[in-house]
C-alpha cells in the first residue's frame, strides 16, 4: 500500500545529537542538531514526521516521500535532504522523541523573512550572495522559479511559499525552498486533498485551492488510472499557478519595500482584491514614490510585468454539465523569466 519505495539514507539515532529548537511553535518539533557520519561532524535540521490523518498510517510518510521527489526533481535549489531516522522508545531522549525524523543539511540561519526584517534588506542580501544590490530581486527570483520549475515539471505543488520557506543557503551562497510539509504530488494525490485549505492565507490566490474541490480523489484512484488521468487534469486546472501567486507576492514584498511589513501584504491583498486583481490598477491608484517601486520600474516595467503575469487569479468555470474547472489568465512559471539579470 502506501509502502515507501525509496526512503533515502536512514541514519541511526545514536548517530545524531540534538541542540536547538527551530520551529515557530504552532508546528513544532524542528531541531538543530549534529549528525556524526563516522568520517565527520555536520550541522543538520530534524523534523519529526506528522501523522495528520488518525488510522491512516502511510499518510504519515507523506512528507517523507515528497521530500524523497522534490531531492530528485529539483536538487539544489530545495535543501538538501539527507534522509531519516526510526527512533525506538529505547533510544528517544526528550527532545528526540519516538517515531519517524527527517533530516536536512543545515543551510543556514537566514530566511528570507529574516531579510525582509532589515532596514537595509536588498544590501544584505547583496553582501551575503556576491552580487549587486540592483541584482537581488532578479536574482533570487531566478533561483526560486528554478526550483518551482522543476517541482512543476515533475508534478510537484509547493503550496506554501512564502519567505519563511525560502532559506539562505551558506554553502552555494543561493536560495532554496524548504517545508514540504503542503507539498502536494498531482499526479499520484500523494498529500493533496481537494477539499482541504491548510495553507497560509496571506500568501495564498484568491480561488486558495490548488484544484477545484468536486475533482477526482487521486489518491483513492488505482495508481494506472490516476497517473493516466494526472496530466489532464493538470492542463484543465494548472495547479501550479498557485504556486505562481505567492511567488508574485514574495516578489512585490522584495522590491517594494512597503509590502515588507506583514501589515503592509494584508494592506497590498486586500487592496488587489478591491481592484478585481489588476496590478496595474493598483499600481496607478497607489502612485507610490519612485524610490517604492525603482526595481519594478527598472527595464521598462519588465518587473512589473513579470509580477502582473504571477499574480493573475484562475477563474472558476462551470461547464453546462456542472463540471468545474480553474481557467487561468496568467502564465505557468517558465525559464527565463523576463526580468534581466544586471
Ligand atoms: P514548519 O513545518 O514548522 O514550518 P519548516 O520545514 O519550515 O517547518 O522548518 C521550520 C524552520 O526551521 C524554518 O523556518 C527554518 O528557519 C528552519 N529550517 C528548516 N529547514 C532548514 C534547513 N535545511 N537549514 C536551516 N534551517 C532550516
Ligand atoms: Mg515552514
Amino acid at each position: 500500500m502506501g509502502e515507501l519505495q525509496n526512503k533515502g539514507k536512514r541514519h541511526s539515532a545514536y548517530q545524531i545529537t540534538v541542540k536547538r529548537s527551530l520551529g515557530e511553535g504552532s508546528f513544532g518539533q524542528v531541531f538543530e542538531g549534529t549528525l556524526d557520519a563516522g568520517g565527520g561532524v555536520g550541522r543538520v535540521v530534524l523534523k519529526r514526521v506528522k501523522t495528520r490523518v488518525e488510522g491512516a498510517a502511510e499518510m504519515g510518510y507523506m512528507e517523507h516521500l515528497l521530500n524523497v521527489y522534490a531531492q530528485r526533481a529539483a536538487k539544489g535549489s530545495v535543501a538538501d535532504f539527507m534522509g531519516y531516522v526510526d527512533v525506538s522508545e529505547d533510544e528517544a531522549t526528550r527532545n528526540l522523541t519516538p517515531g519517524t525524523w527527517l533530516m536536512w543539511r543545515y543551510e543556514g540561519n537566514r530566511t528570507l523573512a529574516y531579510y525582509l526584517k532589515r532596514r537595509d534588506c536588498l544590501e544584505a542580501i547583496a553582501q551575503d550572495m556576491g552580487i549587486r544590490p540592483e541584482a537581488v530581486c532578479a536574482t533570487v527570483l531566478l533561483q526560486l522559479c528554478e526550483g518551482l520549475n522543476a517541482l512543476h515539471q515533475a508534478g510537484l505543488v509547493h503550496r506554501d511559499v512564502k519567505p519563511l520557506n525560502i532559506i539562505f543557503a551558506e554553502r552555494e551562497r543561493r536560495f532554496k525552498l524548504i517545508d514540504l510539509g503542503a507539498c502536494a504530488d498531482l499526479r499520484t494525490g500523494t498529500n493533496y486533498i481537494p477539499d482541504e485549505s491548510i495553507l497560509d492565507a496571506n500568501y495564498c490566490p484568491p480561488e486558495q485551492y490548488c484544484m477545484p474541490t468536486d475533482s477526482p480523489h487521486l489518491s483513492r484512484t488505482l495508481k494506472p488510472l490516476a497517473l493516466a488521468m494526472s496530466p489532464l487534469l493538470w492542463v484543465r486546472h494548472k495547479p501550479d499557478r498557485f504556486d505562481s501567486y505567492s511567488t508574485g507576492l514574495v516578489l512585490m514584498q522584495l522590491a517594494v519595500p512597503k509590502l515588507r511589513t506583514s501589515s503592509g501584504l494584508k494592506n497590498f491583498n486586500s487592496a488587489l482584491k478591491r481592484y478585481n486583481y489588476d496590478l496595474y490598477k493598483w499600481r496607478d491608484a497607489e502612485r507610490l514614490p519612485a524610490r517604492q517601486t525603482a526595481v519594478l520600474d527598472a527595464d521598462d516595467g519588465a518587473g512589473w510585468d513579470l509580477a502582473e503575469s504571477l499574480l493573475r487569479p484562475r477563474e472558476v468555470k462551470v461547464d453546462d454539465n456542472g463540471g468545474v474547472s480553474f481557467v487561468s489568465r496568467g502564465g505557468a512559471i517558465r525559464l527565463p523569466i523576463g526580468i534581466a539579470l544586471k
